[in-house]
């Protein structure tokens, strides 16, 4: 039977404990990885993985995180750089603390999640990273002018490192997702929602699990080995 052959692959994907970041860990849990995921502070159990508690914007913190994991489940194969955050305002009421925290997430704590990680995938000649980017970082969203430059960001990173990774056998592509039912997008007022699903051709949020089966097929090693440097939009033509 064809399989994404993800079985025993160690993967370890940041923020996992809730959102879209669960429904990756539980996917890949389904498809047989090992799956280890971090959490800032409230960690609702994954049965089976493992759970550390960790701040992508902490170096050190994560220069443990994949110490940890390599010594609990072995070499890691997979990342996938999910741990996000919005500080949403318009541009003029928008604070460098707004700024700073978005940037310091989205954007430092994926350079943070993959220093410890990418030399030892060259050495290994293997690996596949998938970094969370976001519709807003490709269209550009109201009041997003932070979180939106942050996700464009990591488009720029992962182009760049994919460029530099492929010599060692190691893939970084990005997923882009549009409106998901997350935590994230709860805050959004209903007006603003209607407006927003009235503009999606297939008039609805996307789920989570709905971006976990792209972010598995970027990971797998037989499903998008040709893949790399690529941006997989999963936004039900929201933005193509
Ligand atoms: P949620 O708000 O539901 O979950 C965010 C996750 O990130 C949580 O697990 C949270 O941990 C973790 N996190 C946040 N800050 C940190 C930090 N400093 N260190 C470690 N972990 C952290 O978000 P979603 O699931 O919706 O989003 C997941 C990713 O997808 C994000 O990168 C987001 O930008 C992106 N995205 C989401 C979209 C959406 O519509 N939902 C659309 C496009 C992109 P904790 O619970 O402990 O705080």
């Amino acid at each position: 039977m064809a399989s994404l052959k993800l079985e025993d692959k160690v993967i370890l994907v940041t923020g996992g404990n809730r959102g879209i970041g669960a429904a990756i860990v539980a996917l890949l849990q389904e498809l047989g990885s090992k799956v280890a995921y971090t959490y800032r502070s409230n960690c609702d159990a994954q049965q089976g993985a493992l759970a550390i508690q960790a701040d992508v914007t902490d170096k050190a913190a994560m220069e443990a995180v994949a110490e940890q994991v390599e010594e609990k489940l072995g070499p890691i194969y997979g990342v996938v750089a999910n741990a996000g955050i919005t500080s949403d305002n318009f541009f003029p009421k928008l604070t460098t603390e707004d700024w700073d925290a978005v940037i310091d997430t989205n954007l430092k704590g994926v350079y943070n999640t993959l220093t410890p990680v990418i030399p030892k995938m060259y050495e290994r000649t293997e690996g596949s990273v998938v970094c969370i980017s976001s519709i807003s970082g490709e269209r550009g969203n109201l009041g997003q002018t932070n979180y939106a430059a942050s996700k464009a960001a990591v488009i720029g990173f992962a182009k760049s490192l994919a460029r530099e990774a492929a010599r060692y056998g190691v893939r970084i592509n990005a997923v882009s997702p549009g409106f998901i039912e997350t935590d994230m997008v709860k805050s959004v007022p209903d007006k603003v929602k209607e407006r927003i699903v009235s503009e999606i051709p297939f008039r609805r949020f996307g789920k989570p699990e709905e971006v976990a089966w792209a972010v598995a097929f970027l990971l797998s090693p037989v499903a998008s080995s040709y893949i790399t440097g690529e941006v997989l939009r999963v936004n039900g033509a929201h933005y193509t």
